[in-house]
């Protein structure tokens, strides 16, 4: 729904457990107390990204995947957020609000770790709450500050969780949010750490005075600098000023820790002339788990584009941070980037251009190359005008997705339940007969109802769908005048302020004498679109007659109509049904030529594929996706964004099955 912004509703203990357990795997040896200074020792000498020679095993599976390049390669995972040589964070202990000032001038966020004793300074809420606002990470640092390593499970669980409680509750904090802990003097051991681990994504050392590696060998300790001028003299940190320069030469990530006073004599603000990522600690921690997790498989390279898929593992309701993603090609040579479809924003130089992309699981990353001509699909199209100069709708990428016809008396949790687990995206709703004036006669309280059961049904299970409104009209019972248009345009500029992500048309047959009108209307909606709506179409199948034999039938519409409709609509659904054919070979036939002739025909806007759930054979779902899966694999292109299924109310369990393992 085009108003929501849906919160995602974690269990966050249970969650963090699962992932951290699933995606660590540091089980190395166990160290004592004050680990991180042990380890320094033992380390000193050792390779870049804490692969020791030989004495330690960290692991870490994923260190060697990265850390080793080929100084060609045409597409990668970036160490760092932005492409940068290294990382920095500056985080402040004890519930002490110091650096903020300093933070500000920067344009940089900090970490603030809170406790709760009377001693610190948490019960100021409504300063923390303004501080996290802003845009800094609040992280935990127990409710007692009593070094971890030396208390019993339930009493550590306790001091864990009494924290994290009195945290969310009091800034209204989503679960996920709260990801980064700070041991209390530093202080933490294999067991401890191994606990903390279920409540945090990443735990910050202390007193161990060292840059983090890009792969860290424990999430649990990250290391980091102690505070200057606060401790006897013997624990004061190496130079500020040359760790930063160390981080960005070595690509690493420093890590400043700050409690009562901030005296960086300008090692802050040093940071901001260096290739540097400045993040809060929770943030950097996300990314580096995010990169380790993720892959760039697929790499297609063609005259016109470069296409792979970024594939990764970790739960992107939690692990949200952007990666960024460097391909090779000159910043001239790169037209537009599209990720799953959209048009997504990057930079570069001469060399190369980076942007970024928040993982999913599986997304597919196209950079179209300038210069050359477009072929067939037009994969990405400049604003778009007709030959009188009226500009239409510019072509914008629409998410990947499949969809479902239902209408708007769908009640029920279990078939919004069936919807959502077929991973459903798109819903055209059918909100009633459109009388003869041209008004939708279905009074505006029950779309209101049908809307709010979706608004809250989206955001109990943090589920977003994009649902456009339909009404049918059968041009023989019609009679489509202007006036009939007028009022029609209305009401569909009223539903989409309701909140209807968009409106989705559907008039059949649109008769040959009716083609220039039909376009007419759709200019006229596509203007009361806001940006950001989507204007659909339901659409005759495709004549194969060729333009200047049209044929007779006008449920088909000819290849040059289907390219004038695409210059105005977002997207096109082309019915897979109806056509009359005796065996199933005709009509699997026919369905593949309907793709093939949309995969070579230049057109402006998407397609999803329409599959029925109502017919008698041949025309099943089986047969029909079959068929469209085939051709669709031989024309790969990013504007078939997935199938529909007609309709909700007649798809049947078995039905449900046939989609799930062909789509
Ligand atoms: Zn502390």
């Amino acid at each position: 729904m085009n108003h929501l912004a849906v919160p995602f509703k974690l269990v966050l203990v249970g969650l963090v457990a699962g992932l951290v357990v699933g995606s660590s795997g540091h089980t190395r040896a166990n160290f004592s107390t004050g680990e991180c200074t042990n380890a320094a020792i033992t380390m000193s000498g050792s390779g870049d990204d804490g692969r020791a020679e030989g004495r330690l095993s960290y692991g870490d599976g994923h260190t060697s995947q990265h850390a080793v390049k080929a100084p060609d390669v045409l597409i990668e995972i970036c160490d760092w957020q932005g492409g940068a040589a290294g990382a920095a964070s500056v985080s402040i202990d004890d519930s002490c609000t110091s650096c903020l000032d300093i933070l500000r001038e920067n344009g940089f966020k900090g970490t603030y770790y809170l406790s709760c004793t009377d001693q610190f300074s948490t019960a100021d809420w409504d300063m923390w709450r303004s501080i996290y606002a802003e845009g800094h990470e609040i992280g935990g640092h127990t409710t007692s500050h009593k070094s971890c390593h030396i208390l019993d499970e339930a009493t550590l669980r306790w001091e864990l969780s009494s924290n994290r409680k009195e945290i969310l509750t009091n800034l209204g904090m989503p679960e996920e949010e709260l990801s980064s802990f700070a041991w209390p003097s530093g202080d933490s051991s294999a067991a401890s750490r191994a606990i903390a681990g279920e409540y945090y994504v990443c735990a910050r050392g202390y007193h161990c005075n060292e840059l983090e590696d890009k792969n860290p060998r424990d999430f649990m300790n990250l290391r980091s600098l102690n505070t200057p001028h606060y401790h006897p003299a013997v624990y004061d940190p190496p130079d500020y000023f040359q760790k930063a320069d160390e981080a960005e030469s070595l690509g690493k990530w420093v890590n400043y820790v700050f409690h009562n006073k901030c005296q960086d004599d300008g090692a802050i603000s040093y940071l901001a002339e260096k290739d540097l990522w400045v993040a809060p600690v929770g943030k950097v921690a996300k990314y580096i788990k995010e990169r380790q997790s993720s892959g760039i498989t697929d790499i297609v390279r063609t005259d016109s584009q470069i296409s792979c898929v970024l594939q990764s593992s970790l739960d992107p309701r939690l692990y949200n941070e952007e990666l960024t993603i460097k391909v090779r090609v000159g910043r001239l040579d790169a037209e537009a980037v599209l990720v799953n479809g959209n048009l997504t924003s990057f930079t570069g130089t001469t060399d190369h251009i980076t942007f970024n992309v928040q993982p999913s699981g599986s997304d597919d990353i196209r950079v179209v190359k300038s210069g050359i001509p477009r072929a067939g699909g037009n994969d990405v199209s400049e604003p778009r005008q007709d030959p009188n100069g009226t500009i239409l709708r510019p072509l914008r990428g629409l998410e990947k997705g499949n969809g479902a016809v239902i209408n708007i008396w769908i009640s029920g949790q279990a078939r919004l339940d069936n919807l959502r687990n077929h991973r459903i995206k798109y819903l055209f709703v059918d909100v009633g007969d459109t009388q003869r004036n041209g008004k939708i006669g279905t009074p505006k309280e029950q779309i209101v109802a049908f809307l709010r059961l979706m608004e809250s049904y989206e955001k109990q299970h943090g589920y977003d769908f994009i649902i456009l409104p339909y009404s049918e009209i059968n041009t023989y019972n019609y009679d489509v005048n202007h006036q009939f248009r007028k009022a029609f345009i209305a009401d569909y500029k009223r539903l989409i302020s309701l909140g209807f992500d968009g409106v989705y048309v559907d008039i059949e047959p649109v008769r040959r004498d009716q083609e220039k009108d039909y376009l007419e209307l759709l200019k006229n909606l596509s203007a009361i679109c806001p940006e950001g709506t989507i204007l659909g179409v339901y659409a005759g199948s495709v004549s194969d007659y060729g333009d200047d034999n049209e044929g007779d039938n006008e449920w088909q519409w000819s290849l040059s109509f289907y390219r004038k409709v695409s210059d105005v609509a977002d997207l096109i659904c082309v019915p897979g049904y109806d056509f009359n054919l005796p065996s199933k070979a005709d009509y699997e036939a026919s369905i593949r030529n309907q793709v093939r002739l949309l995969s070579d025909g230049g057109f402006n806007s998407h397609f999803m594929f329409t599959v029925p759930t109502h017919k008698r054979q041949p025309e099943t779902i089986e047969n029909a996706l079959s068929a469209y899966n085939l051709e669709v694999g031989r024309h790969p292109r990013h504007q078939f964004i997935g199938v529909c299924v007609f309709a909700e109310w007649t798809i049947t369990p078995p039905d449900w099955d046939v989609f799930r393992s062909g789509t």
